[in-house]
């Protein structure tokens, strides 16, 4: 075994391979025979395996040179793992709590020891099963905020953030990613597009939408351009594990430098599919009770964002932008600044909230809570509901300022 090359683990070597690593032996107890491997990997791209000891357990996730989901055709660079190390330590330093811990990390065979979160469930599946996680939208929306803020000039030392800005843009792979199956593919017949039948016709109204498509195009081009903070770059629901009283934000491997409301929207956009898959999961006698509480998660996250950044903005604007300087030591205030900057990155959020609304229906990866459906029909007309509200935020984002307005609109579509 060479240990300067890399190579995938399995459930059988992870033993042999791992027991000299003392963030793992220390932790699990050293003697690898007595350690339980199970590879639990459901995502798209990685081998995630929970390693449980005698004394503990942990989560090793490595990854893999190709795209877990399509196969070796595409191959996809390990150094990706390089950066959710580094967006994990950056989280963890930004919001204390709301990641799990790394306990090491090893370059050449892109893994990463971390902390089992226990018993913690991807939050997509508890949405798809009904379950109610409390203070969700609170916990999501101040997470939001805080890396958003705190990895900004807002905060930052402008030579600090601009060296993590550096080191971020040898990422470039996994934004390409994103590039194409969010923003590109959905609105033109891409080849690796699918989508359930009966929904033509839609597509059709997308696709032949101009003025759509370059809205799309404008939020690409900030998406692409705009460095003003780390963004997590893959915020969804299954990238989210909860109790029910607790949440984590997992898989940031998609991290990169980018705009403020990118992961506002990502996550508003899987709030709102969970919203509208709901008539397929729940009985009629619950259905209305816990697409209400999805609501209200959408609401918490919005307000609980714009709270946090408000208060930070009061108490850490210490980068180079909005100085006191110019508003507060010339006797002026500078709340007007900070809900005009809450407005623009709230319009930017709905705008990506819309297009990951429809790719996530058009493009590659598809959700569970609509792939889950197994009534056609039913899961056509869900999915044209939530395609033409995404039209709509592309379309109205600047028009639909207050969290209620979003809410309604929801509503209406339902
Ligand atoms: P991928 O990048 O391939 O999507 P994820 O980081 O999302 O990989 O992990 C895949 C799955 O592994 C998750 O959906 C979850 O079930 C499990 N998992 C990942 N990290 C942890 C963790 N820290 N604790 C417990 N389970 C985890
Ligand atoms: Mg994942
Ligand atoms: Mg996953
Ligand atoms: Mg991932």
């Amino acid at each position: 075994d060479n240990p300067d090359q890399y190579r995938p683990l399995t459930p059988a070597e992870l033993g042999s391979r791992l027991s000299t690593v003392p963030a793992i032996a220390g932790r699990i107890g050293a003697d690898p025979a007595r350690w339980n491997v199970r590879e639990v990997g459901d995502g798209n791209l990685n081998l995630v395996f929970i390693v449980e000891g005698p004394e503990g357990t942990v989560i090793v996730k490595q990854a893999l040179p190709y795209v877990r989901l399509v196969g070796d055709s595409w191959p996809l660079p390990l150094y990706r793992a390089f950066y959710e190390n580094h967006a994990l330590v950056r989280q963890a330093e930004r919001d204390p709590g709301a990641v799990p811990a790394v306990y090491h990390f090893d370059e050449t065979q892109a893994l990463i020891v971390m902390e089992f979160l226990s018993p913690h469930k991807i939050l997509r599946r508890k949405l798809i099963d009904g379950e109610r996680v409390a203070d969700l939208g609170a916990f999501l929306g101040r997470f939001c905020a805080r890396t958003a803020f705190r990895g900004s000039e807002l905060s930052m030392k402008s030579a600090d953030k601009k060296k993590d800005v550096g080191l971020f843009s040898g990422n470039v792979e996994i934004p390409a990613i994103t590039e194409a199956l969010v923003f590109t593919d959905p609105y033109y017949s891409a080849e690796m597009n699918h989508h359930t039948d009966g929904l033509d016709p839609v597509v059709a109204g997308l696709r032949g939408d101009a003025k759509l498509k370059a809205r799309v195009q404008r939020l690409l081009m900030k998406f692409a351009s705009n460095t003003e903070t780390m963004v997590h770059g893959d915020l969804h629901s299954g990238s989210i594990m909860s109790t029910d009283s607790e949440s984590k934000v997992i898989d940031p491997e998609f991290v990169q430098y980018g705009p403020m409301g990118f992961d506002l929207g990502m996550l508003v956009a899987n709030f709102l599919m969970a919203y509208f898959s709901q008539p397929a999961h729940r009985a009629p006698t619950e259905l209305a009770g816990y697409q209400d509480w999805i609501l209200s998660v959408i609401d918490d996250v919005l307000t609980g964002f714009d709270t946090e950044f408000r208060h930070l903005w009061a108490t850490e604007r210490t980068g180079m932008l909005y100085p006191a300087a110019l508003f507060e030591d010339q006797g002026q205030s500078s709340e007007e600044a900070c809900l005009a900057l809450l407005a623009d990155i709230r319009a930017d959020a709905l705008g990506f909230c819309g297009i990951e609304m429809h790719r996530r229906t058009l493009s590659l990866a598809h959700n569970a809570d609509f792939e889950d459906i197994q009534d056609a029909a039913l899961k056509s007309r869900l999915e044209a509901r939530n395609l033409a509200m995404g039209a709509e935020l592309i379309l109205m984002s600047e028009a639909l300022g207050s969290a209620e307005k979003l809410l309604d609109l929801a509503r209406r579509y339902n």
